[in-house]
């Protein structure tokens, strides 16, 4: 069995407590331990439902069960299921609004790329449509997660 870092301040003679600090609350207020745990236990069944959900409103989705279960594949192929670590040193919302950046920026060079390629058949008009279809949906997700940020200020 692993000793926890809650298990040390049992051990010490302390029950771990609140840090007057707000921005400390992730340690013991009495000795500065990291508090465990400090993680959030994944649902994936509910992760793909509201991936589904969210896919019935995608624009220029044609269909939305087969993009949202694809979606979903990725997403489980690259991150598992375990559960989300350092939850309290961590703003969902601003790590989302800074992969939207990411997001656009690498649609910009790939469009970029394209353009330098100085290419006229139907393929790149395609390709061209499709990153800029990509683009707008930065631009949605950008909106919404400023949106987001601002009703918590
Ligand atoms: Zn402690």
């Amino acid at each position: 069995m692993t000793i926890t870092a809650y298990d040390e301040c049992l051990q010490s003679g302390h029950i771990p407590q609140d840090a007057a600090n707000p921005r400390l609350q992730h340690l013991c207020g009495r000795c500065g331990r990291l508090r465990e745990p400090d993680e959030m236990q994944r649902d994936v069944d509910q992760e793909r439902r509201w991936t589904a959900d969210a896919a019935t409103f995608a624009q220029y989705v044609a269909d939305a069960d087969r993009a949202a279960a694809a979606l979903s594949a990725f997403r489980e192929r690259r991150m598992g299921d375990g559960p989300w670590r350092d939850v309290s040193q961590r703003s969902w919302r601003t790590e989302a609004l800074e992969e939207v950046a990411d997001l656009s920026a690498y649609l910009l060079a790939a469009m970029t790329a394209l353009a330098q390629q100085n290419r006229d058949d139907e393929d790149a008009d395609r390709d061209r449509m499709l990153l800029f279809m990509a683009l707008s949906a930065s631009v949605t997700a950008f909106d919404a997660l400023r949106a987001v940020e601002q009703e918590e200020l």
